[in-house]
């Protein structure tokens, strides 16, 4: 959504002329479009109606009767649309008794002009009655633009969002979303101050609407968050798209006191898939993009589908402070016992995830670093190319992976697994991979947490925690001890 001007002149004003008098639609057009207005005709109430469902006019003049549909009729009719904006309805009749008058006020008119009308007069009231439009326009573009930046609301974005949603559900055409973060602008405003932080916003607005094309739509999603619309775009283009605005915006040099500030931003990105449900589901996609791109550093691009393990987002209610209390990653996670390298092939992958049970697990480098992660998925969709089996495994693993420290607070990540996709993240100690912390891994811990506490006994899991334990132990924690055959190197 573009800023624009709300002083109009007559050009801007689209006025739709109805009369079965040919010689009157004749004469009103000669008028209004030397006085610059853009006209259109329809001689009859049913002819307009089909030319406002086409293009919404500012103004339209009626007469009273007509065949087929008259200007009471069509009067009503208008007022029970839901139209993109305020239409101005002035009757142009020869029934200007008291009666008539109030009929057609209270069905929606606007005001009445006596014919034989003047040229002056008709002119004076187009003009008087533009002044009510643009307050219209003004209050409307209040509403629907943030007053900073002159981007699009939130709320007028998911309206944009929610008719193209359903237009790309219908053709099969591909839509993505981009949702951007400025990275660690808290300290802008702590460092330069909040008048700084302000223009910092509206020059990233700027930038964001001149990077993009007239059918995006950019917002100001909240605070330092903006979402970008991309009709017609597949994730892997809306990708790109974002990394060129990242690269520009950190290319950019924004004049603060003595020396130029640089901004940097991350973005998350994703596309409209066949099991998404609705338009607020494709921005919480990218949100969860943009929250991987965040924890694994900062200005980048991170696409939905490359993240790790994709499967539904879990939301989470409320839940006690005292499970987490002092608890940190180490004490939570399952320890890495073995390791994939980058170098291993798929089928020796393939191998160690059945082995071991696991059903995905941290890729290392020759440094011994993390160079990825791999999961089951990964594997499933490589593995009917014929020549998969001898291929590296870092043609396959999934480059961005989500590491907390150990010391991280179990809480943290028990939030980032319920919001995000991703089932489990990496722990590092140093940056050197120790364990993994799944989904299941805080299931378990979890249960055997209010089992302790005694606020459930375990009978009340029943049989299910006879169910519950097989599964753990048949895919749960790393492997204590692999015939490795020396496929794989240790990394205890
Ligand atoms: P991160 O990289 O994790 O996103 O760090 P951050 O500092 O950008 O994020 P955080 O959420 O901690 O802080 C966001 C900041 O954005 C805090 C808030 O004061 C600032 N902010 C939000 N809206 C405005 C605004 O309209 N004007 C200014 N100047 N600052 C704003
Ligand atoms: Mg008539
Ligand atoms: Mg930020
Ligand atoms: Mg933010």
């Amino acid at each position: 959504m573009r800023q624009f001007d709300p002083t109009i002149t007559p050009a801007e004003y689209k006025v739709l002329l109805v009369d079965d008098d040919p010689a009157m639609l004749r004469l009103l057009s000669r008028w209004l479009t030397k006085a610059g207005y853009a006209i259109r005709t329809a001689s009859d109430g049913r002819e307009a109606l089909d030319a406002i469902e086409l293009e919404c006019p500012d103004f339209l003049v009626t007469d009273w009767e007509m065949p087929r549909m008259d200007g009471l009729e069509l009067c009503r009719r208008v007022r029970e649309t839901v139209l993109p904006h305020y239409v101005y309805i002035v009757f142009l009749t020869v029934r200007t008794g008291a009666a008539e008058m109030i009929a057609g006020l209270e069905n929606g008119a606007d005001d009445f002009l006596a014919k034989p009308v003047a040229e002056g007069e008709l002119l004076a009231r187009m003009r008087a009655s533009s002044r009510v439009l643009e307050l219209e326009r003004r209050l409307s573009l209040l509403a629907h633009t943030d007053a900073m930046t002159g981007l699009a609301t939130q709320r007028t974005f998911y309206e944009a969002l929610e008719k193209e949603w359903r237009r790309c559900r219908r053709s099969r055409a591909p839509l993505s979303c981009a949702m951007m973060d400025l990275d660690f602008f808290k300290q802008v405003n702590d460092v330069h101050g909040h008048p700084t932080g302000d223009s910092v916003l509206k020059i990233v607005a700027e930038l964001l609407v001149d990077s993009s094309r007239v059918s995006d739509t950019v917002c100001r999603y909240g605070g330092e968050e903006f979402c970008i619309m991309l009709p017609e775009t597949p994730e892997h283009e809306a990708a790109k798209w974002a990394d060129r605005a990242r690269r520009r915006l950190a290319s950019l040099r924004v004049p603060a006191g003595m020396k130029d500030l640089q901004m940097t931003a991350s973005f998350g990105v994703a596309e409209c898939r066949d099991d998404t449900q609705n338009s607020e589901e494709l921005v919480d996609l990218a949100d969860q993009a943009l929250l991987c791109a965040k924890r694994i550093s900062r200005d980048r691009v991170v696409c939905h589908s490359s993240m790790v393990d994709g499967a539904e987002p879990t939301r989470h209610g409320g839940m006690r402070d005292e499970v987490f209390e002092g608890k940190v990653a180490r004490d939570v996670m399952s320890p890495l016992v073995m390791c994939l390298h980058e170098k291993d092939t798929i089928s020796e992958a393939a191998r160690f995830l059945l082995q071991s049970g696991m059903a995905s697990t941290p890729v290392l480098d020759a440094e011994g670093t993390l160079a990825g992660f791999l999961s089951e998925k990964d594997l499933m969709t490589a593995m009917i190319a014929p020549d998969c089996w001898q291929r590296p495994l870092a043609a396959v693993m999934r480059p961005n992976v989500i590491c907390y420290e150990e010391n991280t607070p179990v809480r943290v990540i028990y939030e980032f697994l319920c919001r995000v996709s991703i089932r489990a993240v990496v722990i590092t100690k140093r940056g050197r991979p120790t364990g993994t912390i799944s989904r299941r891994s805080l299931l378990q811990w979890f249960r055997e947490w209010v089992i302790k506490q005694d606020l459930v006994s375990p009978q009340a899991f029943g049989s299910s925690v006879d169910a519950c334990s097989t599964a753990s132990t048949a895919s749960g924690p790393a492997p204590r001890s692999l015939d490795t055959a020396g496929a794989f190197r240790s990394d205890a």
